[in-house]
């Protein structure tokens, strides 16, 4: 259970400590946040709220920690993190637990966003060890007007402190694929984890104190991201940010100092049938991409843009496949499970009643039971609809009918998201020309969008972020090159 086991230390009667300087603690502030259960509505869990000296603290910390670790041989932290990942998947059902109070998730999917958080813990101090391990040697008589006097030596460096703040919907996967490269590249890490999931994130940090990563190099600070997020993302010591979530990364970027930025944020992953696609393929993606996890992931399938010559089958096939969707508790493994806030229902709502007011065809009846939303498939959605460029995050899915390609790619581009899309089609020249017309990170060809494997690099165009996720770009982009240039007195390749 959590908070229970191994994990008593980080519970203060009913409040979940944070962690700083390698010791769980309770903060001065004398004041918590409540973790509210989306699916009963009632407060499930509270968490420290930090105070910025508390936030001061970790920083300093968090500075004189890492100027050891990067003189900590490679092998020495993947052995660590190897350690660590051991531990996370040992425990793998407290943590799943949290994942379902305080998020919702199904029980199984919560099982596997900890399996899954595991192996990437260790992929990453695999590559590491190979990736940092290896520099470049370059000779300068390629350039003109040199001789061979000259030999540079490259390496990668780490950066310092890494703040890392990830978003509720994977805050076990996205917290620990931003602390694992962060880690092994010899930074430290300052972790913020989302208020909802927060829970889950402190007994992940808890695998790596049990690890034994040596004292202030990883730190986890509760609190509100609307209260402390601002003294966080711009304090002084922070070196890097890696950020997955919405629009507040936007706003970050605008305001962080001259760092280096990962930014992982909203999506409208378009979907793209064209006449000649296997719609029972494209049906069950639609199923698993637009209404996995309620809808509530940045690669959900959010429009289907399907030719009109075969919109009527498609529609009927992913409506008998929307009937069959479970929806009830998340313990249930029920496949539609409350979202994750009152206030993030509404908002869902919102798009459902203007696309009614203009006229969309509703294949289900709309209906809610706190935040709990039944799945809804829109039918001729139109482009004056909200719900054809927003982002529900729910489960709730437009169609639009168009009568060529280049429709459904112009609607794709229209967006200010680019973060992945996807198309259906036999003909796999349609499919790469298609795939280079969509202005996304990601094209996927007959599947629906989909985040991992978590090795694959995986970035968003325009609002959908900056820089690119992934193991080993992750690893790099959490890095700098240091060059060490030996000059020779005279050309090394004139004697003999
Ligand atoms: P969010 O509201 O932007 O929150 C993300 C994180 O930012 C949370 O930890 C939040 O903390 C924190 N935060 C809030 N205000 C902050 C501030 N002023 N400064 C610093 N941090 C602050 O996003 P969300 O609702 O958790 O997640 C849903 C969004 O994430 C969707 O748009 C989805 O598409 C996107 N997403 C993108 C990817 C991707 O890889 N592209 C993956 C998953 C999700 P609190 O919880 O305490 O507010």
């Amino acid at each position: 259970m959590a908070g229970t086991g191994i994990f008593t230390d980080i519970l203060d009667g009913d409040v979940y400590k944070y962690y700083s300087d390698g010791e769980w603690k309770t903060s001065s502030s004398g004041k918590s946040v409540a973790i509210i259960n989306p699916a009963t509505r009632k407060t499930q869990y509270k968490v420290q709220a930090c105070t910025q000296e508390e936030v001061n603290k970790v920083m300093e910390m968090a500075k004189s920690a890492q100027k050891s670790w990067a003189k900590t041989p490679l092998w020495k932290r993947a052995e660590l993190l190897h350690k660590a990942a051991a531990i996370l998947k040992d425990n793998k059902a407290p943590i799943a637990e949290s994942l379902v109070k305080e998020i919702a998730k199904p029980a199984k999917d919560s099982v596997t966003e900890v399996v899954r958080s595991g192996d990437l813990i260790s992929y990453c101090a695999e590559e590491g060890v190979r990736i940092l391990g290896e520099g470049k040697f370059l000779l300068s008589d390629s350039f003109p007007g040199n001789e061979r006097t000259k030999y540079c030596l490259t390496s990668k460096i780490p950066l310092g402190v890494v703040l890392a703040i990830p978003p509720f919907n994977y805050p076990v996967n996205l917290a620990v694929s931003k602390i694992a490269p962060a880690l092994i590249a010899g930074n430290s890490l300052v972790l913020k984890p989302p208020t909802q999931g927060a829970v889950s994130c402190l007994h992940m940090v808890h695998c790596f104190h049990l690890a034994g990563f040596p004292k202030g190099l990883i730190s986890c600070i509760t609190g509100k991201g609307s209260e402390i997020g601002d003294f966080l993302t711009m304090h002084p010591a922070v070196n890097c940010i890696s950020f997955t979530g919405g629009d507040t990364g936007i706003s970050i970027s605008k305001k962080a100092g001259m760092i280096p930025l990962q930014m992982e944020l909203g999506g409208k992953d378009a979907c793209i049938v064209l006449e000649d696609a296997d719609l029972d393929l494209v049906a069950s993606n639609i199923i698993k991409g637009g209404f996995s996890y309620s809808g509530q992931r940045c690669t959900a399938v959010k429009v289907v843009l399907v030719m009109e010559s075969v919109a009527n089958e498609l529609v009927e096939k992913v409506k008998a496949k929307v009937a069959k969707l479970t929806v009830g508790p998340p313990e249930e493994n029920c496949d539609i499970t409350a979202v994750v806030s009152e206030s993030s229902a509404n908002f869902i709502e919102g798009l459902v009643m203007d696309a009614k007011d203009k006229g969309a065809t509703f294949c289900q009846e709309y209906k809610r039971q706190g935040n709990l939303i039944w799945p809804l498939l829109l039918d001729n959605v139109k482009p004056d609809m909200r719900i054809a460029w927003e982002e529900p995050f729910g489960p709730v899915l437009p169609v639009l009918r168009i009568n060529s390609v280049e429709e459904g790619i112009n609607h794709c581009n229209a967006s200010n998201f680019g973060l992945q899309g996807c198309v259906f089609t036999k003909d796999i020249n349609k499919a790469m020309l298609i795939s280079d017309a969509m202005e996304t990170g990601t094209v996927q060809i007959n599947s629906a969008p989909a985040r991992g494997p978590d090795h694959f690099p995986f970035q968003g165009l325009k609002d959908s972020g900056i820089g690119s996720q992934g193991v080993t770009n992750s690893i790099s982009l959490m890095t700098k090159v240091k060059t060490t240039v030996i000059n020779l007195p005279t050309p090394s390749y004139s004697m003999g």
